[in-house]
C-alpha cells in the first residue's frame, strides 16, 4: 500500500508580480506568517530596486524580471518564460498570481497543470481562458482559489454548503469613480480623474477597470468559471462603500454576505488558508457604525456599455471573453497614455468583438491568436 507524503509545515509560495499593489500586499501578509509560508519564488516586470528590497527580506530561492535585464544581479532569471518556471517549481505549493493581463495566463496554466494552487488575484487569465484553466486543474489536480475581494467573498459564503443550494450570487461594484457622472460629462474625463478610485488602492489597469466598470464584467465571467454559475445566476449591484464583498442567495431565500473595510489582506490570507482561517491582525477592525451607512444601487448600464458587453462576450463563449479582455487592456493602455478619451475604451471593446467575438476558443493558440488580433484591431482604430 503507498500512503501519500505529508503535506509541508511550511508551505512553499511563488508572488508572481511582487512588486505590484497586490503582490506588495501578499507579501505584508506572508511576512506576518513565516512560520506558515516561506516566499520561495518572486517575479516582477521592471521593478529591480524594489525586487531587491523584496529579495534581501525573503531570501527567495528564485527570483525573475520579466521585462528588463538592466541592472538584474547575477543568477536571476529574465524574461517572460521566468512566470512559468517560477510557477512550476517543486518548491512551490502556492502560486499568488498577482500579475497585471493576459501576460498571467502561461503562469496559471503552468501551475494548475503541476498541481499547485493558485491563489488567483490575476483574474484576466480566468477570463481568457476559463475552460482551459478548468482543464487543466482536472489533469494536473491543481486549484484555484480567488483573491478578487468579491470573489473571496463569495468562497466564504458558500464554504461548506453545497452549489445544488445556490439561487443566485451577487457581486457588488463600488461604481468607481465617475458613478455620479452624468453620461455627457464621462466624454471629458481624464486619465487624473479615472485613477481617482473612492474606497480602493490599486494599479493603474484595474483602477480604470473599476471606472469604465469592465472591472465587474471581468468578475462576472470570473465566477462563471470559478463557481460553475450560469450567467442568469450572477448579478451585479453598486455598493459605493465596499464594504459588503459580495452575497450569496440560498434557494430558501436566505442570503448571507461577508463584510469589511476594503482591504485586499483578508483575501490574499484567506486564498493562502482556505478551508481554514489563520488568525491574523492585517484587516482594520470592524466597526459598523463607522463603516454605515450602507447604500446600494443598481448599476448604470447604459451609461457604462463595457459591463453589458463583457457580461454578453462571457455568454457568447469560445473566444469572445479573450477579445473583450484583450481589446480592452488595449483600450486601456491607449487611455492611459492619452491617446484616446474614456468612452473611446467600450467603442473599441464593441468593435473588437463585432469582428472576432464568433472566433474559436478551443486551444491556447487559437486565443492567442484572438488576443493578438483584438488589440491590432484596437491599435488601428486609434491609428496608434
Ligand atoms: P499592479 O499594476 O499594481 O501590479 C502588477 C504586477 O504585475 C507588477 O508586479 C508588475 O511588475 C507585474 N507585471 C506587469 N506586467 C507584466 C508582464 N507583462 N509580465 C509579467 N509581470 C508583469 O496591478 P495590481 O493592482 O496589483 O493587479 C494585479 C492583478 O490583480 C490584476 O489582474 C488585477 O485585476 C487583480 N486585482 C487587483 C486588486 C487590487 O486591489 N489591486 C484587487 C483585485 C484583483
Ligand atoms: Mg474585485
Amino acid at each position: 500500500m503507498t500512503t501519500s507524503p505529508p503535506a509541508r509545515q511550511v508551505r512553499g509560495v511563488a508572488v508572481l508580480g511582487s512588486t505590484g499593489s497586490v503582490g506588495t500586499t501578499a507579501l505584508r501578509v506572508l511576512q506576518r506568517h513565516r512560520d506558515r509560508f516561506r516566499v520561495v519564488a518572486l517575479t516582477a516586470f521592471s521593478n529591480v530596486a524594489l525586487l531587491r528590497e523584496q529579495a534581501a527580506l525573503f531570501e527567495p530561492n528564485f527570483l525573475g524580471v520579466v521585462g528588463s535585464d538592466d541592472d538584474v544581479m547575477s543568477g536571476w532569471a529574465c524574461g517572460p518564460d521566468c512566470l512559468v518556471r517560477a510557477a512550476q517549481r517543486d518548491d512551490v505549493d502556492i502560486v499568488i498570481n498577482a500579475v497585471v493581463g493576459g501576460a498571467g495566463l502561461d503562469a496559471t496554466l503552468a501551475a494548475v497543470s503541476a498541481g499547485k494552487r493558485v491563489a488567483l488575484a490575476n483574474k484576466e487569465s480566468l477570463v481568457m481562458a476559463g475552460e482551459l484553466v478548468l482543464a487543466a486543474c482536472g489533469r494536473g489536480g491543481g486549484e484555484i482559489v480567488p483573491v478578487d475581494s468579491e470573489h473571496s467573498a463569495i468562497l466564504q459564503c458558500l464554504a461548506g454548503r453545497s452549489m445544488k443550494d445556490v439561487r443566485r450570487i451577487i457581486l457588488t461594484a463600488s461604481g468607481g469613480p465617475f458613478r455620479e457622472w452624468p453620461r455627457e460629462r464621462l466624454a471629458r474625463a481624464t486619465v487624473a480623474d479615472a485613477l481617482h478610485h473612492p474606497t480602493w488602492s490599486m494599479g493603474r489597469k484595474i483602477t480604470v477597470d473599476s471606472a469604465t466598470l469592465a472591472n465587474k464584467a471581468l468578475e462576472v465571467i470570473e465566477a462563471h468559471f470559478l463557481f460553475g454559475l450560469a450567467y442568469e445566476q450572477i448579478e451585479v449591484v453598486v455598493h459605493p462603500q465596499s464594504v459588503v464583498h459580495s452575497f450569496v442567495e440560498f434557494v430558501d431565500g436566505s442570503v448571507l454576505a461577508q463584510l469589511g473595510a476594503p482591504s485586499m489582506e483578508l483575501p490574499v490570507l484567506y486564498a493562502l488558508t482556505h478551508p481554514e482561517r489563520l488568525g491574523d491582525t492585517g484587516v482594520p477592525p470592524f466597526d459598523p457604525v463607522e463603516l454605515g451607512p450602507l447604500v446600494f444601487e443598481s448599476a448604470r448600464y447604459s451609461d457604462f456599455p463595457a459591463l453589458r458587453a463583457g457580461v454578453e462576450a462571457g455568454r457568447r463563449g469560445g473566444a469572445a471573453p479573450a477579445v473583450f479582455n484583450a481589446a480592452n487592456e488595449q483600450a486601456v493602455a491607449l487611455f492611459l497614455e492619452a491617446k484616446i478619451g474614456f468612452l473611446d475604451i467600450p467603442r473599441a471593446i464593441d468593435a473588437a468583438l463585432e469582428r472576432l467575438g464568433d472566433g474559436d476558443g478551443g486551444n491556447r493558440d487559437a486565443l492567442m491568436r484572438a488576443d493578438e488580433c483584438a488589440r491590432r484591431i484596437v491599435r488601428e482604430m486609434f491609428a496608434c
